[in-house]
């Protein structure tokens, strides 16, 4: 620590010259003493160059239009150009339009399958649910679209691994299980048991 040599305060060396200048800026001593000290290493605080930054509101705004556009860009390729399990259609069913009751059993506990699987802001796919009842829509466009889909191209969509059920049925009638159960026109039903199953 220095000491001011007016005012006797103690003070860091490199804050001194500061020190004079704000604190004493009219005594008489003052000017030599700030000579003195300017020619002293140390003296100085070592800062930074700043320059006051300036920013206009344009830039501002340029930044936040491209900063959107980039968003929107990478949410339309990861979204919309990522290809699909399935087809993206129309949602008219122009080949046909099907529905299949889907349950899933995990220990004995109905587990509630999601809405929207199949639907992103930029594609339906053939499969897909509308809402959290089960309810698998079947909606193909063209006659190429126009097979049965399979239980296993719905978990496909839905992105969960078939995994090893324990039991399924289809319309009350147990079969062997596995993902090539077709998926047909109300009222078919298909009810897949599993040990554990989280969706
Ligand atoms: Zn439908
Ligand atoms: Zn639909």
């Amino acid at each position: 620590m220095d000491h001011c040599p007016i005012c006797d305060v103690a003070v860091r060396p490199e804050n001194l010259l500061r020190h004079l200048n704000d604190i004493h800026p009219r005594h008489p001593d003052t000017p030599k003493l700030v000579e003195r000290l300017k020619a002293e290493p140390g003296r100085i605080a070592a800062r930074a160059p700043s320059r006051p930054l300036r920013v206009s509101r344009w830039q501002v705004v340029i930044v936040l239009i491209v900063i959107l556009l980039a968003a929107v860009t990478y949410y339309l390729v990861t979204n919309g150009s990522r290809s699909t399990p399935l087809a993206c259609i129309s949602g008219s069913g122009r080949a046909y339009h099907w529905h299949t009751q889907l349950t899933i059993v995990s220990a004995g506990n109905p587990v509630t399958i999601p809405a929207d699987i199949g639907i992103s802001f930029t594609c339906m796919q053939i499969l897909h649910t509308h809402d959290t009842s089960g309810l698998i829509h079947i909606e193909p466009d063209t006659p190429e679209q126009a097979r049965v889909y399979t239980v296993g191209d719905f978990f496909n969509v839905w992105g969960k691994p078939f995994g090893s059920p324990t039991r399924m049925t289809v319309n009350g009638t147990a079969v062997a299980p596995g993902p090539t159960v077709g998926l047909y026109n109300t009222p078919e039903a298909i009810v897949i048991e599993y040990a554990s199953f989280t969706p």
